[in-house]
């Protein structure tokens, strides 16, 4: 892919000026695939100037936030000449399914990037190295660095302390090593029920950084795992198995979201005491901390989402509503305006709100100019040409019109005129407004890319509605032909016609949302659903967008971009999704 001019940040800067110095991680083996310090050590100095790592959980679909870490972890790889591994971290059994294993990869390739490096292949399960973290585990308690705590869960969370009150040591805690190790064993070996014990670093119960009060490192989960079954009843605490995938993959700048950053000293002292052990091979992975990416209007929490689901405020995890990454494909959002978005609203050390009008506005920078041009009428009026045997004769007229008005090498529409049209419903007005140009008894207007017509009257319906528009075509006025501009006229209305018009079904959207930050400050984001936030109209769609795939858009002229919906639209049922409206109504 190429590389959109990279907009600064701490990170890159951080990245420059460590290459830039040539001690810089000195003598960084790299084994071929993720190991211990043995497996990297007589290995091949690193092909990768750096290596960086996406690790979603596997237990939801990918949101838009989610592509801020991908963008900005596989875009740092690609600009720098390193490697971005795609890692499952599947440390957790039970919450996580295999469905979402292959959607996130899906994703991941959909947003254009690859976890491929010098031929070779960086996707990985954390789930793997569950034989390393355990021996990491022994290696601690038999160094006195790890213990196993038989306290309750309740004496525990008290004996924390908080954050004005030192906590206070546990009375396993000095016990010897050797006791430790035979209880660690036994848990492993699965003689102990869930929440019996856990292994706990031995760090400083009165260390004023809480999550250095002697973390859990491992506890009981008689659970089965996606990936080793019932091999395990002993499962890693995320903190203490993150910064180990991390050294073993060889991570060089391992990128998180703030709420991590007091996790930073226990990752460092992890890591170091493991090096120190002769575990982990060095140099060291370095933890850096930027801020979320929140989009307004939006929920980017994978549990609010499922609720979104399961409790059918939705279609679906692929809803074109939903902020998910399937439902934005969906919608018709493109790779390369999601790319913009988040590359261009920067990366910061605070957690940012983005205006979701930055995103469409990106859309359109994207479609503009490439998406084709078509005429769609949404909400159908009838337009009956009176003397159009007399005019034009017997049959249908052709006209054709350029696919995108700056690009001629994307060559030309057909369609055709003909005795009955369809025209947008308000572009006729039994009585116009000030300053109406389209149709009214009386008026004439030019029908675009094809004859000018005058109004000459109506038909309604029992209850006064209009039903149906007559016309009378100009002879000599069609586009493109000599002499066609000799009638003025101030008006121009899109059509299609009647005897070609293709009926499809038109889904509207509006935000999902009609609150900014639906959830923030622990609001009920429930709450704050916009009951109008889809509107299904049944229209009609120039013949040409019967061969429409779901992966192009086109611009209905006047209506927006749409694309053909990927799940609903085939043969014999057209269905599109408005992707975005022409210009930002967001913000109005
Ligand atoms: P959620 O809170 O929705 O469950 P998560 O952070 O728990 O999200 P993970 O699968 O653990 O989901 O996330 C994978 C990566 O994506 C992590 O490195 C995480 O920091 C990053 N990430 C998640 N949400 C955002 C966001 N809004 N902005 C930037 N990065 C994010
Ligand atoms: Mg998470």
């Amino acid at each position: 892919m190429t590389a959109p001019v990279p907009v600064a940040n701490f990170l890159r800067t951080q990245i420059e000026r460590d290459l830039a110095q040539a001690d810089w991680q000195p003598g960084r083996r790299f084994g071929g695939s993720p190991g211990d310090a043995a497996h990297h050590a007589d290995a091949p100095a690193d092909p990768a100037a750096i290596r960086t790592r996406f690790p979603p959980e596997p237990n939801g679909y990918l949101h838009i936030g989610h592509a801020k870490s991908i963008c900005l972890n596989f875009g740092l790889a690609r600009d720098f000449g390193g490697a971005c591994h795609l890692r499952f971290d599947d440390t957790n059994p039970e919450k996580e399914e295999l469905e979402f294993v292959e959607a996130i990869k899906e994703m991941v390739q959909w947003l254009g990037w690859s976890w491929e490096h010098a031929g070779c292949s960086h996707l990985y399960e954390a789930s793997s190295y569950f034989d390393f973290m355990y021996r990491a585990a022994e290696s601690l308690v038999q160094a006195g660095l790890a213990y196993v705590d038989e306290q309750t869960p309740e004496q525990m969370r008290a004996n924390r302390g908080d954050f004005t009150t030192p906590g206070v040591d546990s009375p396993f805690r000095d016990r010897p090593a050797e006791h430790h190790l035979a209880r660690l064993r036994e848990m492993r070996d699965g003689r102990h029920a869930d929440g019996a014990m856990v292994l706990r670093a031995r760090i400083d119960m009165a260390s004023p950084n809480i999550n250095l009060r002697d973390p859990a490192l491992y506890r009981i989960k008689h659970a089965e795992h996606h990936a080793t079954g019932t091999r395990w009843c002993i499962y890693p605490m995320y903190t203490f198995a993150h910064p180990i995938e991390d050294a073993l993959e060889r991570i060089t700048h391992s990128i998180c979201t703030l709420e991590f950053e007091d996790q930073r000293p226990f990752y460092d002292w992890l890591l170091e005491h493991l090096a120190r052990l002769g575990l982990l091979a060095r140099p060291l992975p370095h933890q850096y901390e930027f801020g979320r990416l929140n989009l307004s209007y939006v929920v980017t929490s994978k549990r609010k989402l499922r609720q979104l689901v399961e409790e059918g405020h939705v279609s679906g995890w692929d809803d074109p509503r939903m902020p998910t990454l399937i439902g934005m494909r969906r919608r018709g959002l493109t790779p390369a305006s999601i790319r913009a978005m988040v590359e261009g609203t920067g990366t910061t050390k605070s957690n940012a709100w983005i205006d979701y009008g930055v995103l469409e506005g990106c859309l359109r920078a994207d479609l503009e100019g490439s998406a084709p041009r078509a005429m769609a009428v949404l909400d159908p009026l009838r337009l009956e040409i009176c003397n159009y045997a007399e005019v034009l004769g017997e049959g249908f007229d052709a006209c054709r019109a350029p696919a995108h008005p700056q690009r001629p090498e994307l060559g030309e529409r057909h369609f055709s005129f003909g005795p009955l049209l369809w025209i947008e419903r308000e572009d006729f007005a039994e009585s116009p407004p000030k300053g109406y140009h389209r149709l009214y008894p009386g008026n004439k207007v030019r029908l675009k890319a094809g004859h000018v017509i005058e109004c000459i009257g109506c038909t309604k319906n029992e209850v006064g509605e209009v039903v149906a528009v007559q016309a009378r075509v100009l002879p000599d006025t069609k586009s493109g032909t000599p002499g066609a501009d000799a009638v003025k006229v101030k008006g121009v209305i899109t059509w299609v016609g009647a005897h070609e018009a293709l009926p499809a079904e038109i889904r509207l959207f509006d935000r999902l949302f009609t609150d900014p930050q639906p959830d923030s400050g622990g609001k009920d984001f429930l709450a704050a659903l916009n009951p109008a936030s889809l509107r299904v109209v049944q229209g009609f769609v120039e013949p040409a967008l019967g061969k429409a795939e779901a992966t192009s858009h086109w611009q209905f002229e006047r209506h927006g971009y749409f694309v053909a919906d990927r799940v609903d639209h085939a043969p014999g049922r057209a269905v599109f999704n408005r992707t975005t409206t022409l210009k930002d109504n967001w913000s109005k």
